[in-house]
């Protein structure tokens, strides 16, 4: 049935870049053949997911929407979507994306723009607009994304659909194609937060393959969701409701936090005064370590590679074929880890990112939660902000110091803007996905 929604809609929504039914339904035979001779199967048993396509599922092209990747063919498969396969998960296939997750609209990928599908003259959000494209017009029932920025949460939010950013370290990025490493997690894109939790007790969890990932024990999140809010301390960081915010979108959020008063919880204004020093350093920190990330597609080992008389030659012609964005990031990141320029730019911003984490943890001594909007504004039209890339930017003021801070946060569909969905953003403590989706769960 998906399968033939895809079929029927993707020509449309362009949310695919590979679609992988042969995959899919093998898979799916695997797990009736489980339950027919009756063995044991998988919480996730046939469930139809879509994946990033900058996740590795060996086999199966993996181009992070980049021409440097065209007829790339990982020889392993990532964690996560291992994860998925073995709670029984069957993979429908690979979502559009901006290219090596570099965007906020789904426009910078190589290959296709993906359309909104609550208005198909709107982006879907970015970088995973694929994937919350996907789940929203029911081509999957649920899909990873990532996240090194806002790029599982801003798009879910522009496409009325749940996604969660786990606690850095909580999710395995083996196998993630890598952006900004000290930032990017993996996590779920679904139709709601139920859904969330499931994904989430699937792929989550300590992982030798990452040095990164953290032995943290995985608790049964469904458990946390009770409706219960009574006692939960919301904070209200003014900071993210500030002028930028279009005044539905703000309206939309706090009404759902007057709900949640109304049900017991205690909310009260706060301030997180590093908030507007998030955008500049968080530019410096991801375009350094992308231009780090990204010098190994000299077209020698990975996918595209240019004809060329010489190595050097080869080199140029290869790399030239990088979109304009993920250029102006290599320029940017080099320029920033230059002897002599990088104190000026790098370290400072690592300072800024130590401020915010310290903002953060004082707010979370008094808070058990913070809610903001997840984007200051609503799906914007396809082109709107393409030629101006710095308008693109300030599309993620609210998601990008969470990823500086490293903590769990959720954008769950708080209501309507204007015809349009307005995503909610609970950003918790570190490891605290269960008090995010309690919230997340009462909201919905
Ligand atoms: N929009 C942000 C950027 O362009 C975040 C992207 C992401 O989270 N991958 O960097």
């Amino acid at each position: 049935a998906f399968l033939d929604r895809i079929q029927e809609l993707d020509g449309t929504v362009g949310a695919y870049l590979t679609v992988t039914a042969e995959l899919a339904l093998a898979q799916a035979r695997e797990e009736d053949d489980k339950r027919r001779r009756g063995e044991p199967v998988g919480p996730l048993s046939g469930i139809p997911v879509a994946i990033k396509d900058n996740l590795c599922i060996q086999g199966v092209p993996t181009t992070a929407a980049s021409k440097l990747l065209a007829g790339y063919r990982p020889p392993y498969t990532a964690t996560a979507v291992e994860r998925l396969r073995k709670a029984g998960a069957v993979v429908l296939g690979k979502t559009n994306m901006d290219e090596f997750a570099m965007g906020s609209s789904t426009e910078n990928s190589a290959f296709r723009i993906t359309r909104n599908p609550w208005d198909p003259q709107r982006v879907p959000g970015g970088s995973s607009g694929g994937s919350a494209a996907a789940v929203a017009a029911g081509e999957a029932a649920a899909a990873l994304g990532s996240d090194t920025g806002g790029s599982i949460r801003q798009p879910a939010a522009f496409c009325g659909v749940v996604g969660l950013k786990p606690t850095y370290g909580r999710v395995s990025r083996y196998g993630l194609i890598a952006f900004a490493s000290s930032l990017d997690q993996i996590g779920p894109l679904t139709r709601d937060v139920t859904d969330a939790a499931l994904l989430m007790e699937a792929i989550a969890g300590h992982d030798p393959a990452d040095a990164t990932s953290a032995p943290v024990p995985v608790p049964s999140w469904r458990d946390a969701l009770t409706g219960e809010v009574a006692g939960v301390r919301i904070g209200l960081p003014r900071e993210f409701y500030g002028e930028a915010v279009e005044p539905e979108v703000a309206g939309a959020v706090r009404a759902a936090v007057e709900r949640l008063v109304a049900d017991g919880a205690v909310a009260d204004e706060t301030s997180l005064p590093s908030a507007e020093h998030a955008l500049p350093a968080y530019y410096l920190i991801a375009t350094a370590e992308a231009s780090s990330n990204l010098a190994r597609y000299d077209g020698v080992r990975y996918g595209y590679r240019a004809d060329a008389g010489n190595l050097a030659d080869m080199y140029l012609e290869t790399r030239k074929n990088f979109g304009p964005e993920v250029k102006r990031r290599i320029l940017l990141g080099t320029f920033a880890l230059r002897e002599g320029y990088y104190d000026a730019y790098y370290r400072k911003a690592l300072q800024v990112r130590r401020l915010i984490k310290d903002d953060f943890d004082r707010l979370f001594a008094t808070f058990d939660v913070l809610i903001t909007p997840t984007s200051p504004v609503v799906a914007f039209p396809l082109g709107a902000r393409t030629a101006d890339p710095l308008a693109m930017y300030a599309a993620d003021i609210c998601t990008l110091p969470v990823n500086l801070a490293g903590l769990p946060a959720v954008s769950v569909p708080c209501g309507f803007a204007g015809g349009l969905p307005v995503g909610l953003q609970i950003i918790g403590r570190p490891f605290a996905e269960d008090m995010v989706l309690r919230v997340a769960y009462a909201i919905e």
